[in-house]
């Protein structure tokens, strides 16, 4: 397995949290914190409500910024919701898709995530596609074909070159914003399922330089672990996104 073939991406997920204020002064406390760490790609993905000021407080800086979910049509009478179109418009490069919360609280399935992937990546943007497994899977042993058929559901129709736009993060359920986390070993094993699936639909050398980041209360504790396994290439980070120095700590892990 060959981690060099992959960028590493730590990225914050803020979820509802920071007002356009308060999503400039965390910009502003983060930006030395994490300046020239350059051995990954450091995101922070924000309510579009914030995402103005976060990009304005960014400005030249190595921190990018990035939007929480997208729709999939293009325009239309989809109230409450934002296009691929519109974000990109306003400079959006990156967006998370299928959260975990999103699944459960906001009835997103894999056809939705499916549909809101493609819509994105046609506008050209890169896509954190969030997938895992529920704990009651975890316990009954189908946490792999969870993940597997997740992966193809959620990636379906998706080309090859359009994979180089794909981070995958995986992010078991149960280990969302509850302090719990898969243990290494459980973390490297199923990003492993998940790169050996992205292997079956799109060939080796595509699995292998695709990103797969883990995520599930990962901290300034146990970011070091996780990310030294070798098929964990980053993380998504929701709680300890939102503090400077404990994001600071799991950028300084990736160095
Ligand atoms: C997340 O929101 O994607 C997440 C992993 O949250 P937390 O780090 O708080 O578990």
């Amino acid at each position: 397995m060959n981690k060099s073939k992959r960028k590493v991406v730590i990225a914050g997920n803020w979820k509802m949290n920071f007002t356009p204020d308060e999503a400039t002064a965390f910009i502003g406390a983060v930006k030395p914190l994490v300046a020239g760490k350059d051995a990954c790609d450091v995101v922070f993905c924000a309510p579009y409500v914030t995402i103005a000021a976060a990009q304005a407080a960014a400005k030249g800086s190595n921190i990018k910024i990035g939007a929480e979910n997208v729709h999939f049509a293009e325009k239309g009478a989809y109230t409450g919701e934002v296009s691929a179109k519109m974000l990109t418009a306003c400079g959006v490069e990156y967006v998370i898709i299928g959260h975990s919360e999103r699944r459960q609280y906001f009835g997103e399935t894999d056809e939705t995530v499916n549909l809101r992937t493609k819509a994105a990546l046609a506008a050209g943007m890169t896509v954190i596609l969030c997938l895992g497994e529920v704990k009651d899977q975890r316990l009954a042993g189908i946490t792999d074909e969870v993940v597997s058929m997740q992966t193809k559901l959620d990636l379906k129709d998706v080309t090859a070159e359009e994979m180089k736009r794909v981070i995958i993060a995986y992010e078991p359920v149960w280990a969302i914003g509850t302090g719990l986390t898969a243990t290494p070993e459980q973390a490297d094993e199923t990003c492993g399922v998940i790169r050996k699936t992205l292997e079956t639909m799109f060939g080796k050398e595509v699995a292998e330089a695709t990103t797969i980041q883990y995520g599930g209360s990962m901290n300034e504790k146990n970011a070091a672990e996780l990310l030294a396994k070798p098929n964990v290439d980053g993380g998504l980070i929701g709680g300890a996104s939102l503090v400077p120095e404990k994001f600071q700590a799991i950028v300084d892990a990736a160095q």
